[in-house]
C-alpha cells in the first residue's frame, strides 16, 4: 500500500481524501495557492507544499510545479479529486513515467473520455445509446448551421473539452447557433484552452441520470447504481439524489449494463461515472465518461455503503476488487445540496468575500437511521474568493425514504447559517419545499420552468406567515421582558402592561392578545383575532441566530436576523420582515411615509465583481433589446450583458479590462 499521497486540489474535495487517507493510515500532502494559505486542506494534510500564485493557471493547474511538490516529499501516489488535472492525461502519463501512481484510470481511459467527440464516438463503437448529432469538430459558424438545421432544432452547442456545464449553449434558430457557437468557444478556450466544438440534438425536457462504475486493474467492472442530478441551473448540477426517482429496475438494469460495457471497453480501472440523458419514455442517451471522482459521489457512498475514494486507492496500488455487483445494494435514500456562494436574489451570481458567520447544522453520524453527511473545505472566516469554483459545501442527507431525507435536508437547510457573502440556501430550501420535487416531477429545466424570472424567495403559504408572525412576536416578548430587567425597574410581572401586539408583515397587520407566559417566556399563550388560542413554547433568547420551537405542536426551525425596526426571518427558502408592534405603535407607524428607491434604470450596472472583457457599444449607438453591449468575465464564465429595451448610449463609463466591482455603472442609456 501507499505510503504518502499528494492531492492534487483544494477545497472541500482535497479534505475528502485525506479523511480517508488517514483512514487507511496513509500520509498525505496538501499543496496550496496563496489564496489558500490558511485553507482547511492545508490544516488537514500532514504536510503541505506552496506552489505558486492564487490563479490555478499559475498553481493547481501547472504540472511541473506539482510534480516539484512529490519529489520534495517523496509522495509515492497522487489523487487528483475533481476539475483541475483530475482528467489530464498528460499529467497522468508523467506519473506512470515516474512511477508515481495515479489514483485514477489508465491513461488511454482519460484520453478516450476526456474528450466528448471522442468519447462518443467510441461509445458509439461500443453500442452504447448516444445523444444522436454530429460526431466531429465544426469549424466555423456557416458549418455550424448547416449541421443544426440537419439534426433539427433545437441542438446543443458543446466544447469537446468542456466540463462543469461550462462552454455549452442551446440554440433554436440559426441565429442562436452564431451566437451559442461563439460564446461557447470563446468560453471553451479561457476555461479549457481547447475551442473544438461540437453539436448535437437537444433532448427536451430530459431527466440527467449517471451511472457510477468501479474498476481494478484486473479486469473487473461493477456500477454502483445511478444518481439523478436533474436539478440543474446553466447545466450545472445543484442538488443530486441516489437513487432515482424514475427510473424502472429494468432502465436501471440497462443503463448498468451499458455502463459497465463501455467502461470494460476502456479497461477502466478507478472509480468513475457515466452520464446519460434520459428522456420521458426511459429511453437514454450516453452523453459523457467522467473518468475521475465526480462531485456528487456521496450520496452513492450512502445508499451502498462503499467508500468510493479507498476502493480508487484501492485499485490504484492494484489490489483486486473487493466488491461484486451482487454485494451493491440501494439503502435508503440520500440527497445531496451544493452551498454555493452565489446570490439566488441576484441571478446567482458569484458573491466573493469573507464567511463572517459560518455555522453548518450539526453532522449526525447514523443518529437512528438518518444521516447529514458536510464535506467542505471552509470554516468561519474563510474567504471565498473569485479564484475558483465559489462551493462552499456539499450538505448530504440519508434517510429510509425520499420523504424523509427531503425532510431532514429542509431541516437542515433551514438551520445553516452562512453570513458575509451571498448564498444560495434560501433557494435550495424553496427546491425542497418545491411539490415537483416532492413528487419526484424533475427535469434538468426544472428550475427555468419554475423560476423563469430568477428567485425572489420562496413565496411562503397563509399558515406559514401566520406562524413567523408568532414567532416574532414571542421573540419581542422575550426581549421586552429582559429590557424591563435590565432597566431595574422592579419586577418586570409588577408593571402592567399593554397586551396587544400587532405584527406587520408584507403590509399586512397581524393581531395578538398576549393571554399569559411562563415563568422563563419560554412559553406564552396568544390569542388571534378569532380568539382561537395559540401555545407557543422556545428558548429562543435575544442574539440567538435560530429560532426553534413549538407553535400549536408544530415544530419549526427558522433563522432571524435583527434588523431596526424588527426581525428578518428566513424559513422554508422564503424570507419576511416581521415587525411587531403594540396597538398605538402600529397607529404610528401607518403615518410613516414610505422610502423611495433611487432610480437606477438609467444606468447599467455590474452584476458581480469582474473583468470587462469586450465592450461592444460606444456613446450615441442605439441599441435594441436582446443586443450584447458588453462581457463580463467572472469566475471564468463569461456573462453577456444584454439590453432590456431598445435604447440609446449616453455615455459609456468604463473601459475594456477594468476590473469592476458590484454595482458599479458601466453605461449610462436613455430609454424612449
Ligand atoms: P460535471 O463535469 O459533469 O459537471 P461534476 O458535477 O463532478 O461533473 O463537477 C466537476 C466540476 O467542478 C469541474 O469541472 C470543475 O469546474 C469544478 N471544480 C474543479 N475543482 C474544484 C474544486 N476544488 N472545488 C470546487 N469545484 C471544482
Ligand atoms: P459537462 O461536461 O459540462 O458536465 P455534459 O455533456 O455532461 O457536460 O452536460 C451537462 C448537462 O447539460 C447535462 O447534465 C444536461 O442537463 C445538459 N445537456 C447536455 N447535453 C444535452 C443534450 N444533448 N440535450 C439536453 N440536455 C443536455
Ligand atoms: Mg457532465
Amino acid at each position: 500500500m501507499f505510503k504518502k499521497i499528494l492531492i492534487a486540489n483544494r477545497g472541500e474535495i482535497a479534505c475528502r481524501i485525506i479523511k480517508t487517507a488517514r483512514k487507511m493510515g496513509i500520509k498525505t500532502v496538501a499543496v496550496y495557492a496563496d489564496a489558500d494559505k490558511s485553507a482547511l486542506h492545508v490544516k488537514m494534510a500532514d504536510e503541505s507544499i506552496y506552489i505558486g500564485e492564487s490563479p490555478a493557471s499559475k498553481s493547481y493547474l501547472v504540472i511541473d510545479k506539482i510534480l516539484e511538490a512529490i519529489e520534495n516529499t517523496q509522495a509515492d501516489a497522487v489523487h487528483p479529486g475533481y476539475g483541475f488535472l483530475s482528467e489530464n492525461a498528460a499529467f497522468a502519463k508523467t506519473l506512470k513515467d515516474k512511477n508515481i501512481a495515479f489514483i485514477g484510470p489508465n491513461v488511454t481511459a482519460i484520453e478516450v473520455m476526456g474528450d466528448k467527440i471522442e468519447s462518443k464516438k467510441f461509445a458509439d463503437n461500443a453500442k452504447v445509446n448516444t445523444v444522436p448529432g454530429h460526431i466531429g469538430v465544426i469549424e466555423d459558424i456557416d458549418e455550424a448551421i448547416k449541421i443544426a438545421e440537419n439534426i433539427g432544432y433545437p441542438v446543443m452547442i458543446k466544447a469537446s473539452a468542456g466540463g462543469g456545464g461550462k462552454g455549452m449553449r442551446i440554440a433554436y434558430t440559426s441565429d442562436e447557433v452564431s451566437t451559442g457557437y461563439e460564446l461557447a468557444k470563446s468560453e471553451a478556450k479561457s476555461s479549457f484552452g481547447d475551442d473544438r466544438i461540437f453539436i448535437e440534438k437537444f433532448i427536451v425536457e430530459p431527466r440527467h441520470i449517471e451511472i457510477q462504475v468501479l474498476g481494478d486493474k484486473h479486469g473487473n467492472v461493477i456500477h454502483l447504481n445511478e444518481r439523478e442530478c436533474s436539478i440543474q441551473r446553466r447545466n450545472q448540477k445543484v442538488v443530486e439524489e441516489a437513487p432515482s426517482s424514475f427510473l424502472t429496475p429494468k432502465t436501471r438494469e440497462e443503463m448498468g449494463a451499458q455502463a459497465v460495457a463501455l467502461a470494460k471497453a476502456v479497461d477502466y480501472d478507478s472509480a468513475g461515472t457515466v452520464e446519460f440523458i434520459v428522456d420521458k419514455n426511459q429511453n437514454f442517451y450516453f452523453l459523457e465518461m467522467n473518468t475521475r471522482l465526480q462531485v456528487e459521489h456521496p450520496v452513492t457512498e450512502l445508499i451502498t455503503g462503499v467508500d468510493l475514494v479507498e476502493q480508487m486507492i484501492l485499485s490504484a496500488s492494484g489490489a483486486l476488487l473487493g466488491l461484486q455487483q451482487e454485494d451493491i445494494t440501494i439503502n435508503g435514500w440520500a440527497i445531496e445540496s451544493r452551498v454555493y456562494a452565489e446570490d439566488p436574489f441576484r441571478n446567482f451570481l458569484p458573491s466573493i468575500g469573507r464567511l463572517t458567520k459560518y455555522i453548518p447544522p450539526k453532522q449526525s453520524i447514523n443518529d437512528g437511521n438518518k444521516i447529514i453527511r458536510i464535506d467542505t473545505g471552509v470554516v468561519e472566516g474563510s474567504e471565498i474568493t473569485m479564484f475558483y469554483d465559489p462551493m462552499i459545501s456539499k450538505l448530504c442527507t440519508h434517510a429510509p425514504t425520499r420523504e424523509a431525507a427531503t425532510d431532514l435536508m429542509a431541516e437542515a437547510l433551514g438551520r445553516y447559517i452562512v453570513k458575509g457573502i451571498g448564498h444560495n440556501i434560501p433557494f435550495l430550501s424553496a427546491i425542497m419545499e418545491h411539490e415537483r420535487w416532492k413528487t419526484g416531477d424533475i427535469t434538468t429545466q426544472f428550475i427555468e420552468d419554475e423560476y423563469p424570472d430568477g428567485f425572489q424567495g420562496a413565496q411562503l403559504s397563509n399558515q406559514d406567515i401566520i406562524y413567523l408572525a408568532i414567532c416574532a412576536v414571542h421573540m419581542d416578548h422575550v426581549e421586552n421582558q429582559r429590557k424591563r430587567k435590565i432597566s431595574g425597574q422592579m419586577n418586570s410581572h409588577a408593571i402592567p402592561f399593554e397586551t396587544a401586539r400587532v405584527a406587520t408583515v408584507n403590509n399586512q397587520e397581524i393581531s395578538f392578545n398576549l393571554m399569559s407566559e411562563g415563568n422563563d417566556y419560554q412559553t406564552i399563550t396568544l390569542e388571534n383575532e378569532n380568539k382561537h388560542h395559540h401555545t407557543i413554547t422556545s428558548n429562543w433568547y435575544p442574539g440567538a441566530a435560530i429560532w426553534q420551537g413549538k407553535i400549536d405542536g408544530i415544530h419549526i426551525v427558522a433563522q432571524i436576523q435583527m434588523t431596526s425596526l424588527g426581525y428578518k426571518i428566513h424559513y422554508k427558502g422564503g424570507i419576511l420582515d416581521i415587525c411587531v408592534y403594540t396597538q398605538r405603535e402600529a397607529e404610528l407607524s401607518r403615518l410613516m411615509p414610505e422610502k423611495l428607491q433611487a432610480d437606477m434604470s438609467r444606468f447599467i450596472l455590474c452584476p458581480m465583481p469582474g473583468l470587462l472583457s469586450s465592450i461592444s457599444v460606444k456613446e450615441g449607438d442605439h441599441v435594441e433589446a436582446g443586443q450584447t453591449v458588453c462581457i463580463i468575465e467572472a469566475m471564468k464564465m463569461e456573462n453577456a450583458i444584454i439590453a432590456e429595451q431598445n435604447c440609446l448610449i449616453k455615455s459609456v463609463r468604463k473601459v475594456k479590462g477594468d476590473s469592476l466591482q458590484l454595482d458599479e455603472i458601466i453605461i449610462e442609456i436613455e430609454c424612449k
